[in-house]
């Protein structure tokens, strides 16, 4: 096999090994067709068998059932922010918004954007968004409130989704979708760019209740009203078939290879607590950022005694094969990211690093 690195980049990131080796074998030939997966009609047979079964995988995976729909769009979660506001509240509805850092700054600013109604009704700015706020409170009478499960720059992760006494929630899950079993139900609306725990960049998921669904106002542009896609099974014009073909193999990985989403939630917490419990005993040589109840188990952010040694960090790790832990250009640092199709192995070999690093420079 060709040389693989440990790869702990934020996405694009890891893809499932047994996944890649799929898409390799049948590259040439998909399904005795003669062509590529790149190279078959949208409008095709076999490739309306992928669309379909990876809908009813994600149904399954969530537990939902036809007053749910599944959607695979384009323009990544940066065009949900502004897709959901606009689809979801007309004039007179008024939604709550959590903000908890870099991507739920970005959806309020989309809503705002839009001149939408809507309250900010929790921050973790005034730490520099360190923390899950606690006391969330729904304004009564709002339709929903959104949330970003998963905090990919700032590290942070909603152990539990905010009480909002049947208010449904909306959720940006693009970094943390499918880690571990949710109560779908909660929610009207769900979506993740899939390039952190689903696929490759280039698809994005939207699952979407149908009462939110019903929503949309006619007089959208085509391509951004959410019923457009659902009445045309995300095939209204040329999806990203690839991407859903990737996400449909992933969806498979999880549910036959791992075994389902509680074991998924398993392994993720097996992961993250080698890694936060070691660096938690390292007499404070490394430093997770994130408070401890808050902390993700996707993208663990850390500091080093100094700006230096996080750079000589990320370089000897780079050339000890253990890739992508620069933190985001924004907050500095370091941050691993753990997806689904990190294993353990990755996060052992890196705590061994880890300790032998702390040991030179400590
Ligand atoms: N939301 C979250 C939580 C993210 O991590 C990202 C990308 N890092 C985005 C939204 C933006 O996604 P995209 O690049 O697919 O627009």
């Amino acid at each position: 096999m060709d040389y693989r690195i440990r790869n702990f980049n934020a996405g694009p990131a890891a893809l499932p090994l047994p996944v890649l080796a799929e898409i390799q074998a049948h590259l040439l030939n998909f399904k005795g067709t003669g062509m590529s997966i790149l190279e078959i009609s949208h409008r095709s047979k076999p490739f309306d068998e992928v669309i379909e079964d990876a809908v009813a995988r994600v149904k399954t995976l969530l537990n939902v059932g036809d007053d749910y729909h599944v959607l695979f769009l384009q323009g990544g979660a940066s065009t949900q922010f502004a897709m959901v506001p606009m689809n979801l509240l007309s004039p007179g509805d008024r939604a709550d918004y959590v903000n908890t850092g870099t991507w739920s700054t970005k959806a309020i600013q989309e809503a705002k954007l839009l001149k939408k109604d809507i309250a900010v009704v929790a921050t973790s700015e005034d730490r520099n968004f360190c923390y899950i706020p606690a006391d969330i409170r729904p304004t009564p009478g709002a339709l929903y409130m959104h949330v970003t499960s998963n905090n990919t720059i700032k590290g942070t992760q909603y152990a539990a989704f905010p009480e909002t006494g049947g208010i449904p929630l909306v959720a940006d899950m693009s970094s943390d979708m499918f880690s571990r079993p949710i109560d779908a139900k909660r929610f009207g609306l769900i979506y993740a760019g899939a390039q952190k725990n689903l696929g490759p960049a280039g698809v994005t998921l939207v699952v979407i209740r149908e009462d939110f669904l019903k929503r949309s106002p006619k007089d959208l542009p085509t391509m951004l009203r959410y019923t457009t896609h659902a009445d045309k099974n995300s095939m209204y014009n040329t999806p990203p078939c690839f991407a859903i073909y990737v996400m449909d193999l992933v969806l498979a990985w999880i549910m036959e290879h791992v075994g389902g989403l509680a074991e998924m939630e398993r392994r993720n917490r097996e992961k993250g607590d080698l890694l936060y419990g070691y660096m938690d005993a390292s007499g404070g040589f490394y430093k997770p950022t994130a408070d401890v109840g808050s902390r993700s188990l996707m993208n663990v952010t850390f500091r080093l005694p100094s700006e230096d040694l996080e750079k000589k960090f990320v370089e000897e790790a780079t050339k000890a094969g253990l890739g992508g832990l620069k933190g985001h250009r924004s907050v500095g640092g370091c941050r691993a990211s753990l997806y689904n199709a990190v294993d353990l192995a990755a996060v052992t070999e890196l705590v061994d690093f880890m300790k032998e690093f702390a040991k030179k420079n400590g």
